[in-house]
């Protein structure tokens, strides 16, 4: 009797429900509280709150927090009601989600989990399988996905990025105004963003001022099929812009050193891929002053870092009029700098100039960008590589999304806190 009343108390059980019996199996190191309903309480249909009978009952199983150290499972025969109008309905539970077999306050600890952990590392922890762990998240986001206010758009980002090993791509939607991940697109085609943009209300394009991407044609051409005015709203970010020269550079090193090697003797380009790489604010002191010499060296590799620096301070002009002047001075270097995979993303940006100006004049930060970015390399190292499109998704919706993922019924739970 006194197990019946401590459970009553810890779990929260309050009318119509009550704890009728608790037991014990400490081989299994397993308690299973025994929940029914009470019976001189009547039911009521679940759809319209009107008189019901009860039709039968159904036996449920919730896995619960441990309590005690003991795994803990709520068992109950749950009843279902038998409305005139609505038919035969299970009646809901106090403790958990219709359809859930884990009570809200379990899944509200592993979603806690899952914010620090991978699927892998929560499921060994709590003795759960990897497809339980899964669940609970794929409930979570769909529960946030469902309690999102959709707003009008103002500041999106549209994003590639890969997951597995580099081969498979979606597209990442940002609203860069709420700073979150609205959506996460199956592959990075055109009718796939078109689709997406489609399925909103017209004035919640309407209301879009700026959609910051890298020059991809097919997020171009479907921004420009969808969004009124596009090319005045279309910006090439600072972000994907240093991350072209940057690839360039890297192709100029690469074939410079090849060719140094091949001549015979060391290269004073050996050991230095990062140095380029680095702003030249960001290399560090004690680098510095070889990096320097080394910049200043008659090579091809320090030209095109020339050209990488010259464009990254090209992003501070308030006029279009003066940036276009800055930018088409370095086009024209560039044109004349006889370095093949610069002068490619050259010709690139000079198709684009319009959209890089937009960039700079809506003082689009590429600090968001970058920091969402690292977030998404941070939850693939996590769970190392995903199954599948849809794993990807969830994963980074539950990380990015800004959902709010919590299970509904914890808040007329009195339960207690965890
Ligand atoms: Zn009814």
């Amino acid at each position: 009797m006194q197990d019946i009343e401590l459970y009553t108390r810890m779990l929260g059980i309050t009318t119509p429900w009550i704890v009728s019996d608790v037991q014990l199996e400490l081989k299994q190191r397993t308690v299973t509280v025994l929940v029914s309903y009470d019976a001189t309480i009547p039911v009521a249909c679940p759809v319209c709150g009107g008189q019901a009978s009860i039709y039968d009952h159904q036996l449920r199983k919730w896995r619960h927090l441990d309590t005690m150290q003991l795994k803990t499972v709520i068992e109950c025969e749950v009843p279902r009601a038998n409305c005139e109008k609505h038919g035969v309905k299970q009646l809901p539970v106090a403790w958990a989600e219709p359809n859930a077999r884990f009570t809200a306050l379990f899944e509200a600890l592993v979603i806690g989990w899952l914010k620090e952990a991978s699927i892998k590392g929560v499921a060994e922890l709590l003795h759960l399988s990897w497809d339980e762990v899964a669940g609970i998240q794929e409930r979570a986001v769909n529960r946030g996905l469902t309690r999102r206010r959709k707003q009008p758009l103002e500041h999106i980002g549209v994003d590639e990025t890969s997951f597995q090993k580099h081969h498979e791509y979606v597209t990442v939607i940002l609203d860069r105004k709420r700073d979150v991940v609205l959506e996460v697109l199956d592959d990075r085609k055109a009718e796939t963003l078109e689709q997406w943009l489609r399925d909103r209300p017209v004035h919640h394009l309407e209301s879009v001022q700026t959609v910051t991407m890298d020059m991809w044609d097919p997020f171009i051409r479907a921004v420009k099929d969808c969004i009124p005015d596009a090319a005045a709203k279309i910006c090439f970010d600072r972000y994907h812009v240093a991350q072209h020269f940057g690839k360039a550079l890297d192709k100029v090193r690469v074939q410079e050193q090849r060719r140094l090697l091949a001549s015979g003797g060391a290269s004073p380009l050996t050991g230095t891929k990062y140095e380029w790489q680095k702003n030249a604010s960001r290399v560090d002191n004690r680098s510095r002053k070889d990096f320097m010499a080394l910049s200043r060296m008659n090579l091809k590799t320090a030209r095109a870092w020339r050209i990488k620096e010259s464009a990254a301070a090209l992003w501070d002009y308030r006029y279009r009029g003066s940036a276009r002047k800055a930018w088409e001075g370095l086009l024209s270097w560039i044109s004349r700098c006889r370095l093949e995979p610069v002068q490619k993303v050259g010709k690139m940006i000079r198709r684009y100039l319009r959209g890089v100006l937009n960039a700079i004049i809506a003082g689009v930060s590429n600090a968001m960008l970058e920091a969402k970015n690292s977030r998404i390399q941070w939850v693939k190292k996590m769970a190392c590589g995903f199954r599948n499109r849809k794993r990807f998704r969830m994963a980074i919706l539950f990380h990015l999304g800004g959902l709010n993922l919590m299970p509904r019924s914890l808040k007329n739970y009195a339960f207690g806190s965890i």
